[in-house]
C-alpha cells in the first residue's frame, strides 16, 4: 500500500479510462494525485471519490495542447505540494480512419494531443524535476501497441503513438546523461475496455460483437481492463523501476508476441 508513498503525481486525461484507474491506484499506494482533463465534471468526481476513500487527490482543468497551461499547472503543483515526482502523459484521442480517409485537420489534432502534448508534458516535468531537492522523478508516456505495429484504420493514431515511443527514448537519454536522476519510459497497451475503445466498438455498429472479436484476437482471451495498464504505470513510476529508463513496457494480452 505504499509503492509511491509521499510522491506527488500529475496524471493527464485523469477523468476516465486509463488515467482514472491510474489515479485511483496511485492514491491507494500513497501518492498525492493531481488529475487533469478537459472533462471537468468527471474529473472532479474521480478526485472526490479518491478523497472519500481516504486518498489525496485534486482535479484541475488542463487542455494538454496548451503550452502556457502546462507551465501554470506544473508551477501550481510545485507551489502547493513542494515538488513533482511523477508525470503520466496519458491524455489521448483516437480517430478511426485509414490514411485515405484522414483529413489533414484530424491528423494534426490527433498529433497535437497524442504527440505534441507529450513533448510539452515531458519538457515541463524535466524543468522542475531536475532542480528540486531531492532532485529527480519519473515520467511515463502512454503510447500504444499502435506505437509498435501498424493498424490500418488508425493512420493518424499510429503516427502519433510511434512518435511517442522514440521521443521517450530521446528524452530518457538526455536526462540520464545530464545527471538529472529523471527516468522516462513509454507504456504500450493493446485494446483496453475504456470509453475510447467502446467508441471504436460503437463505430462497428455492434459493441458486444467488437468485445468478442477483441477477446478472440488476444492470446490471453480478453481485451485489457484499465487496471491491467495502471499496474504497469505504477511500476515505472515507483522506485522499484529505478534502473529502468528509455524502455517500452508492452501490456497487450500477448497480441504483438506472435
Ligand atoms: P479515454 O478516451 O477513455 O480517456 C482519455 C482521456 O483523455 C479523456 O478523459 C479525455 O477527456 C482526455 N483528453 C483528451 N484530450 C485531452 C486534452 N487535449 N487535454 C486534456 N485531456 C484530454 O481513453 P483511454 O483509453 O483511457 O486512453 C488513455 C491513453 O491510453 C490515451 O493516450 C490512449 O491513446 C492510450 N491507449 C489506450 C488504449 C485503449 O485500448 N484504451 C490502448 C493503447 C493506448
Amino acid at each position: 500500500m505504499e509503492r509511491v508513498q509521499g510522491k506527488v503525481a500529475l496524471i493527464t486525461g485523469g477523468a476516465r479510462g486509463l488515467g482514472e484507474a491510474t489515479g485511483r491506484l496511485f492514491a491507494q499506494e500513497g501518492a498525492t494525485v493531481v488529475l487533469t482533463d478537459v472533462l471537468d465534471g468527471d474529473g472532479a468526481t474521480v478526485a472526490e471519490e479518491i478523497r472519500a476513500a481516504g486518498g489525496k487527490a485534486t482535479y484541475l482543468h488542463q487542455d494538454t495542447t496548451d503550452e502556457a497551461a502546462w507551465t501554470e499547472v506544473v508551477d501550481g503543483i510545485v507551489a502547493e505540494h513542494g515538488r513533482l515526482d511523477i508525470v503520466v502523459n496519458n491524455a489521448g484521442i483516437v480517430v478511426d480512419a485509414t490514411v485515405e480517409d484522414t483529413t489533414l485537420e484530424d491528423f494534426r489534432r490527433v498529433n497535437a494531443i497524442n504527440n505534441e502534448a507529450v513533448f510539452l508534458g515531458t519538457r515541463e516535468a524535466i524543468r522542475v524535476m531536475k532542480d528540486q531537492d531531492p532532485k529527480g522523478g519519473s515520467i511515463v508516456n502512454i503510447s500504444s501497441i499502435a506505437g509498435l505495429v501498424g493498424i490500418e484504420n488508425l493512420a493518424a493514431y499510429n503516427a502519433s503513438k510511434g512518435a511517442v515511443r522514440l521521443f521517450t527514448k530521446s528524452a530518457a537519454l538526455h536526462v540520464a546523461k545530464a545527471g538529472y536522476k529523471i527516468r522516462v519510459n513509454s507504456v504500450h497497451p493493446s485494446y483496453t475496455w475504456t470509453p475510447m475503445v467502446q467508441f471504436l466498438g460503437d463505430n462497428t455498429g455492434d459493441r458486444q460483437a467488437f468485445f468478442e472479436a477483441l477477446s478472440a484476437v488476444h492470446p490471453l482471451g480478453r481485451p485489457g481492463e484499465p487496471m491491467d495498464i495502471a499496474w504497469g504505470v505504477l511500476y515505472l513510476a515507483s522506485d522499484e523501476a529505478s534502473w529502468v529508463t528509455g524502455s517500452e513496457l508492452v501490456i497487450d494480452g500477448g497480441i504483438t508476441a506472435g
